[in-house]
This record gives C-alpha cells, structure tokens and sequence, in this order.
C-alpha cells in the first residue's frame, strides 16, 4: 500500500537509501547503475562533492528570496556561465524550476515577442507529431504525444498544431535520399504556415535530438537549418528544447551546435542541475530581448521560486564541473565507446530494430521482427517488460515510447552520467543486452 500518487497503484517503487557515482543503493540492499541517470538527468551522477559542497554553503548563507527583491549570489554568475559569451547570439537566461516550466515560459516569451513588435495576431505554435516539452497544459498543447495529449485535448490553451518529425527510421521512404527526405519535411512545415497563415504562426518548436518519444532521434544534416529558414521567412521563432539533450548530453554543450542553427530561445533542465536540485531555465537571443526592453521594458511572467538560489548555485556547480573536467569532450568519447558496444551486441538482434543516439544519449527500438520493422504489440508493454528485466541484472534504464498512427513504437533509452568510466560503458552495454533478452525470453509464447 502506498499513499504516494504515482504513475500506478500496483508498482511500490524502491526507496533509494544512498547513491554515489552512478550507482543507486535501494533499502533491500540492492545496488544499480543509474544507466539512463533517472531520465536523462544525473549528469555528474550522485553525490558529486563540488556540487554537496556549494549547496551546503548556499544554504547557510541564503535558503530563498524572491527576484521582486533580491536575486542569490550565485545566480548571476550562473546566467554569465550560460550565456556571458553569447553562444549562437543567445543573451539571457531565465530560470524557473522544471522543464515543463521552461517550455511555458519559452511560449509565453514568444507570444509577448510578438506583441512588443506589433503582431497581436501571431497566436500559434507548431510542434511536431510525437514529441513531448512537458507536463503542464500550455507545454503538452505544443507537443504532439498521442499518449500523454489527447485526456487533455479540449483543456489545451494554445491554438496548435504538428508536422512530422524527422524520424528516417520508419518514414523515410524507400528510394528516398537523405535529401528528399529533408525537403519533404520542410515542404510538409512550410505548407502548415500556409494553411496556418504565416503571419499568425508566433513559433515552431522541436528538439534537436528527440529523447522522450522516438529514442534518441536527431534529425538529418540540413533538417534544422530549413527550419530555420523558413521560420526566419515568416517571423516565427524558432524554439528549441534541449531539456534532455542539452548541456553536453549529446557531445557538444549544445545540441544544436551540430546542426549549425542557433534558436531564439532554447529550454534547458535536467542536464542544467544534474538531478542535485529542480531547476530549468530560458536561454534567449538578443533580439528578442532587445524587442522587450525597447517595447513595454517587463518581462511578463514569474514564478515564486524563479532563480532559486540553492537550486542555481548547484547548477552553478554542475556546469563549472562540467567545463573544468572537460566532461563535454569526455561525452564525445564515451559516447563513441558505447554505440560501439551497443551496436557490437545488438546490432544483430532480431527484436532491435534500430540503435540510435549522439554523445551519451542513446536508445534502442524494440521490435516483434527486425527485418519488417513489426512493433510490438502495445498490450505487451514490451519497454516496460526490458526496463524490468534489466533492472533485475543491475541497470536501470528508460523506457520511452512514441505512438504511430496507434501502434506503439517502444524504445529503451540510456542516458549514463557524463563521468562513467570505459568499463562501465561495457557494462552498461552487457547488461542492457542480457536484459533485452531476458524480456523477450519472458513473452508469452503467442507473442514470439
Ligand atoms: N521537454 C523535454 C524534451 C523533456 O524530455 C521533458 C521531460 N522529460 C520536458 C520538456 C519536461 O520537463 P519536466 O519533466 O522537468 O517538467
């Protein structure tokens, strides 16, 4: 019996007594690797000592202020960290304390940008199917989960609507080449201005390497930059949400550095504080700022624990870690060592039918037959059935689902923090696929 309301009423989690590194301890002595670092979060893993240390030494200077009066010392210095070299053209930052929060605040900076410039009429965000920025209504209106959207459609506050994402796995077409593909995308974005009116579309919305819903899906060369294109075409701003991939996960600080596009506003949170305290943020462009301050000079929106000072000096201490260990590069290396793995031991299996991800942010696509890329049945939970089974052998991992015209595509996500060694990229490798296997030995024979 629990009187937490969590996801179900039947699964009691583990309590976690201690974690340190990337292992997690639970109370009946068990210990895991924290492969997906929660969801995608532990960055440093657990109990990293800069980071205890600068959040022992805020809190006994200053627990909480409001920014109406005061903002905490070490919350400048994080905004000057982030953005005092004015990455991509991105000036500010703002700080709230999830990413959903972030998601709302990046919408709602669009809107105002569009009415200090003089077009009330720019009302509309565009996602894309498949894709999820969060939680809260304004957030889930502008993704496209199918799972997580439609019990709350009729509440949704935005007018929005989605285009298909970049997802070569299944829709790419045969015979079509990366180019093509790419086009048709963009044709796809740019006929929904048209049916939108371009003058009344205020953003478009993506993330630059999909985590949550597809599995580690990054879009092809020249997708972003069409994107860009179009949207700079039409005044839209281009919002880019790196909650999960931003901030290293994927090899470079920022995802879209690889894509050679910067956004107008990007949305950062798990990688930003690494799990050590809940906070997300805002980076935004110059021009969008500069827009504010020359038109009504406030920025319309708020939250009691903005900037918290606990939560901002330990992401301070994330980030300045991050940058002094050189863990960025460190991800790039890691990350090479764990496709290789993966694909060393899965890259054969029948029921996988896809192993994708940049940095370390991986995800493999589960699938009844590898050949006709059949999913699974949804009934069979089949993520969930791998979560299990590999947790049992000592790894927890992410399961993360998108739906397909109804069908679930299921996927295994694995996010290990930025400081796991090479032996433990192996590991984490070996586990995984003796999980996978496990979880299918386990199906009802019907199922196999
Ligand atoms: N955007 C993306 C891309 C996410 O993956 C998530 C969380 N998984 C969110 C937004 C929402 O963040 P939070 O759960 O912190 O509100």
């Amino acid at each position: 019996m629990t009187r937490l309301l969590l996801r179900n009423f039947r699964e009691v989690p583990d309590v976690a007594l201690s974690a340190s590194g990337i292992r997690i301890r639970s109370a009946d002595g068990r210990e895991v690797i924290d492969g997906s670092g929660g969801a995608a979060v532990a960055c440093l893993g657990h109990a990293h000592p800069a980071v205890l240390e600068a959040i022992r030494r805020q809190i006994e200077k200053v627990c909480y202020v409001h920014t109406g009066f005061y903002v905490g010392e070490p919350v400048e210095a994080l905004a000057e960290h982030l953005v005092g070299h004015e990455p991509g053209g991105l000036t500010h930052a703002y700080f709230v304390s999830s990413g959903s929060e972030g998601v709302e605040t990046a919408i709602k900076l669009a809107r105002q940008y569009a009415l200090e410039t003089g077009q009330p009429q720019r009302e509309h965000v565009i996602g894309r199917r498949q894709s999820y920025h969060g939680n809260t209504l304004g957030a889930l209106g502008a993704g496209g989960n199918l799972v997580r959207r439609p019990p709350y459609a009729p509440i949704l506050p935005q007018a929005s609507s989605h285009v298909s994402p970049c997802y070569p796995y299944r829709e790419q077409r045969a015979g079509e080449d990366d180019a093509a593909y790419v086009k048709r995308l963009a044709d796809e974005l740019e006929a929904e201005f048209q049916r939108i009116g371009p003058n009344r579309v205020m953003a478009f919305i993506a993330e630059p390497v999909v985590g949550a819903t597809l599995g580690c899906q990054a879009a092809l060369p020249g997708y972003f930059k069409a994107v860009r294109e179009i949207c700079d075409r039409h005044g839209a701003l281009l919002i880019l949400d790196e909650v999960m991939c931003g901030l290293g996960r994927t090899g470079t600080l920022h995802a879209w550095e690889q894509e050679g596009v910067a956004p107008d506003i990007q949305v950062i949170a798990k990688g930003l504080g690494g799990g050590y305290q809940p906070i997300g943020g805002i980076l935004a462009a110059g021009r969008v700022v500069e827009a504010i301050r020359a038109g009504s000079g406030i920025h319309r929106h708020g939250h009691t624990y903005a900037a918290h000072p606990v939560a901002c000096a330990a992401a301070l201490a994330v980030q300045q870690v991050i940058h002094e260990e050189n863990l960025v590069e460190q991800v790039a290396i890691r990350g090479r060592q764990l496709e290789t793995a993966l694909k060393r031991r899965l890259g054969q299996h029948p029921n996988v039918g896809d192993i994708r991800g940049r940095g370390l942010f991986w995800a493999m696509e589960l699938v009844e037959d590898r050949e006709t890329k059949t999913p699974f049945a949804p009934e069979l939970g089949m993520n969930g059935r791998v979560k299990l089974a590999t947790y049992a052998r000592g790894l927890a991992c992410y399961p993360v689902g998108g739906t397909i015209d109804g069908v679930r595509g299921d996927h295994v996500l694995l996010a290990p923090p930025y400081i796991t060694t090479e032996d433990e990229i192996e590991t984490i490798a070996d586990l995984m696929a003796a999980g996978i296997d496990d979880a299918v030995k386990g199906l009802p024979r019907s199922a196999t």
